[in-house]
């Protein structure tokens, strides 16, 4: 806050297609889809129109015991679209809830099968990972600069080696890394059968890890694994979901059916707050039973399926395919590429890491010796600062410059915000 107050950040009144203007007038092209969300641009007329006809008839009612058109409409949506297998929805409102809903619905479901229920609750996860910010999802999660504060309120999780990075640990080569990181898969999940509920992951792109990006394999090799021992696997496409990685879904790529998946960010167009956790037959049926068997999944909050933000929803599913989005999202994939390329030689860009549209460049001091920048000097924040003098909203993780622009950004639009990142990386660097 101290650093924030003396910065001056821009105040943003408004926004037009993909970008957003501040209170002086300022147009700032949306480099991070306003927090990785957005998807077809601002005041975009079919989910404007979609939202106000919505407020027409009734702006939030409750699903606690209720249902309302629009969140029905949105989970048969969905239901037609995710993998295969997940058939039914649970609505919350943001990532976080998304992925605490999972958690609980993962111990219950072992709790409640059929042929005796079984006392699971030790969770596995992949080192680096991020799933939000409430304590169940922190719990599961390791991003250190998030984590390291709240220790104590945490509850054990088994945490498997990230099978991407940069900086590798000594004497291994990306190879030889993987086959470590799926041995060790295979060990844990073998060693811990009896007490695993279940295996969380993010699906091929760790987001706030600083894009990093599982090599190919990696998923199908977790989702067989888990299977064999009768683990849940949970896939996180909270960041990953909705078309970033250029497909409508990350796990797609791999052909993996998870058991629950959860849903946040994009789900809404990027408009508004809502999110969903998805699930098998299978597991829904174990929470069936006679009202005083108590078989009930007792969670829920206060806006769940919000009728406006499943309005914004369904409205943007359409938009995806009305628009080709994916189309407009692989082409942009490749235009990142080439544009990006000349930081391969840049004396300051240590990797640069993408998955469709998700781009992650490690700032370093020193190329060959993969020196960090002293923390003190905010690189990352100073490459932020002077894409904004120059018309840009990018953000960075530390020293990890990420640009994950729109499924929907127009390529001349996304040129310019590479040019702009080039410019900003040269700028704040040069003194370095
Ligand atoms: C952002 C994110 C979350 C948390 O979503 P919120 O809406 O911020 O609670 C969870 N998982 C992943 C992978 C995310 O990127």
């Amino acid at each position: 806050m101290q650093a924030y107050r003396e910065e001056e950040a821009p105040i943003i009144e408004s926004g037009d297609g993909f970008e957003v203007i501040d209170v002086a007038g300022r147009r700032y092209l949306d480099g991070t889809s306003s927090l990785w969300c957005n998807v077809h641009g601002h005041r975009v007329p079919a989910i404007d129109e979609a939202i106000r006809d919505q407020l027409n008839r009734i702006g939030h009612s409750t699903l606690l015991g209720l249902g309302s058109p629009p969140s029905i409409e949105l989970a048969r949506m969905l239901v037609e679209r995710v993998p295969p297998g997940l058939t039914k929805v649970f609505y919350s409102d943001s990532g976080a809830t998304a992925v605490e809903a999972a958690l609980k619905i993962a111990v219950q479901s072992h709790r409640q099968k059929p042929g005796g229920g079984e006392d699971r609750t030790l969770f596995a996860a992949i080192g680096g990972g991020y799933h939000g910010d409430t304590l169940g999802a922190v719990s599961v999660g390791r991003v250190e600069r998030f984590h390291s504060m709240y220790g104590g309120l945490l509850f054990p999780t088994i945490m498997l080696p990230c099978p991407s990075g940069y900086r590798l640990p000594e004497g291994h080569d990306a190879a030889s890394w993987l086959a470590h990181c799926e041995a060790e898969l295979e060990r844990v999940v073998t060693e811990h059968r009896h007490e695993l509920a279940a295996l969380i992951i993010e699906p091929l792109v760790q987001g706030a890890a600083g894009i990093q990006v599982h090599p190919p394999g990696y998923l199908r090799k977790v989702r067989e694994v888990t299977r064999r021992h009768g683990i849940l696997l949970i896939a996180d496409e909270v960041a990953v979901g909705f078309g970033r990685t250029g497909t409508l879904f990350a796990c797609e790529q791999e052909q993996v059916e998870p058991d629950l998946l959860c849903l946040g960010k994009g789900i809404s167009g990027g408009y508004l707050p809502l999110a969903a956790t998805l699930c098998t037959d299978a597991i829904f049926e174990n929470f069936l039973g006679p009202p005083e068997a108590g078989r009930t999944f007792y969670h829920g909050h206060t806006y769940t399926g919000n009728a406006l933000g499943c309005a914004a929803a369904i409205a943007s599913l359409q938009l995806f395919e009305r628009n080709h989005v994916l189309e407009n999202v692989n082409a942009n994939a490749v235009l990142i590429e080439r544009e990006l390329a000349p930081l391969l030689s840049h004396p300051h860009v240590g990797q640069i890491r993408q998955r469709g549209i998700l781009i992650g460049i490690e700032l370093v001091q020193d190329r060959s010796t993969q020196l960090y920048f002293p923390s003190k000097l905010r690189m990352g924040h100073q490459v932020t600062l002077a894409a904004r003098r120059r018309g840009a909203i990018i953000r960075p993780i530390g020293d990890v410059v990420t640009l994950i622009p729109a499924p929907a950004m127009p390529g001349d639009l996304v040129r310019r915000v590479c040019q702009t990142l080039l410019e900003s990386i040269d700028e704040a660097t040069r003194s370095a």
